[in-house]
């Protein structure tokens, strides 16, 4: 991409985004707020539409432009986690939707008309054990018949649509425990109260993230996506964009919380002279400094692979656990120099903080993450 497309880009979300200062955030991590206002302005920008075709409506534009809007978003103080599924979770409907599904739900998505933003995949029981999920769709004539329960699905309040994944064959009947799942593309407004019940989970973060209990939900049989029994394979091929995206957002808290400790420590005055002066303060932010720059370049690696049609799995999967690590290297050392001052809300860093952490969890956990290296890049055996 045009590097001075994507430096205009990152100029226009630095201007949205100085619309909500750190004051914005306090006031809705304190109500445990959705901040509506920020994704409507994002939404109204055209930049939750950029990684949509433009013959659908959106900007048709690559990875690399939506990492670096992420990024920015973060590396400004606000918080992308509110609406980046916005961004990529259509690219199951993209990638393996008919061209029915594509024509009706896309150019809606790309005008945010229809939000598609909840993504339920994790389950209570199965944990990170995708195919032991027992949430169940059994066809019933023209329709499918759901039952079961989701954690952890983030947005589902403030989401239209929903992408769901479900067995249609129990596991104990298929041959490889992967096979049976299958996708399906949920219209939450005439789901919720005939089937589909929403309850928030109250978190250490502001996140709108919710359980979802389905009782007899019945959706019509066409809101499968692809073929019944390959939904495994579908959300994979989605999991390296969001995996490439959500590390973008932790180079963009890197650079935020390196930013904010070196202005602190420069001007802060203990012992008459400024606290930067002393290397124990110095170097956990220069040490975060150097994780983050070396992560941003696996970053870029992945993307421009993703971007290229090629495979990216490790690189994805290798991008977010470096710069999840880096973030948090950052938010301690941001934290640190701060003394006292860091656990005070006004200054944000402990807001920060808290935030930051979620990604060396999701979407996937640091250990997974090594064992997908160990296994796939080293060749050693599986662990699990
Ligand atoms: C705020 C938040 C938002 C989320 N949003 C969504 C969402 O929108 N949609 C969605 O579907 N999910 C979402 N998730 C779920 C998230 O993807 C999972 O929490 C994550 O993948 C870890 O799964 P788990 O919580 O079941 O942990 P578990 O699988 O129970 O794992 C717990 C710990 O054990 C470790 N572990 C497990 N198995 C092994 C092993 N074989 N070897 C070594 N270590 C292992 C893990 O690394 C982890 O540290 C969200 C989670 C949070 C906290």
């Amino acid at each position: 991409m045009d590097m001075e497309v994507t430096t205009q880009i990152r100029q226009s979300v630095a201007q949205l985004c100085s619309d909500f200062p750190g004051t914005y955030w306090q006031e809705k991590d304190r109500e445990r707020a959705y901040p509506v206002e920020f994704v409507n302005a994002l939404t109204e920008a055209g930049l939750l539409a950029s990684l949509i075709p433009e013959e659908y409506g959106g900007a048709g534009l690559p990875l690399s432009v939506a990492s670096a809007i992420l990024e920015e978003i973060h590396a400004n103080g606000c918080n992308g986690a509110a609406c980046h599924a916005q961004m990529y979770t259509m690219g199951t409907i993209l990638r393996h939707g008919n061209d029915e599904q594509r024509k009706e739900y896309l150019p809606k998505i790309a005008t945010g008309e229809l939000r598609l933003q909840a993504f339920a995949v994790t389950e209570p029981t199965a944990g990170t054990d995708t195919s032991s999920i027992t949430t169940m769709a059994v066809r019933d004539g023209d329709e499918y018949v759901i039952n079961g329960q989701k954690v952890w699905t983030s947005r589902a309040e403030h989401s239209d649509l929903m992408i769901l994944l479900a067995r249609t064959t129990a596991k104990s009947e298929v041959k490889k425990k992967s096979d049976g799942l299958s996708v399906f593309l949920i219209d939450m407004r005439k789901a919720v109260g005939n089937g589909m019940t929403i309850r928030p989970i109250r978190t250490m973060i502001n996140h709108a993230t919710t359980e979802v209990f389905f009782d007899n939900l019945r959706i019509p049989a066409d809101s499968l996506i692809g073929e019944e029994g390959k939904g495994f394979k579908y959300i994979l091929t989605g999991m390296n964009a969001e995996r490439i995206l959500i590390a973008s957002e932790c180079i963009g808290d890197a650079r935020w919380f390196i930013e904010t400790a070196s202005n602190y420590v420069r001007d802060r005055k203990v012992f008459g002279r400024p606290i930067g002066q002393n290397q124990g303060v110095q170097f956990p932010i220069a040490r975060s400094y150097a994780q983050s720059e070396a992560a941003k370049l696996m970053v870029e690696k992945a993307y421009n692979l993703y971007d290229e049609g090629k495979n990216c799995g490790a690189e994805a999967n290798m991008c977010k656990m470096l710069a999840s690590e880096a973030s948090w290297a950052a938010a301690e050392a941001c934290l640190q120099s701060h003394g006292g001052f860091g656990f005070a809300e006004e200054y944000d860093v402990e807001r920060k903080f808290r935030e930051s952490r979620l990604y060396q969890i999701a979407p996937i956990s640091t250990n997974l993450i090594l064992s997908y290296i160990a296994e796939h890049e080293l060749d050693l055996p599986r662990s699990y």
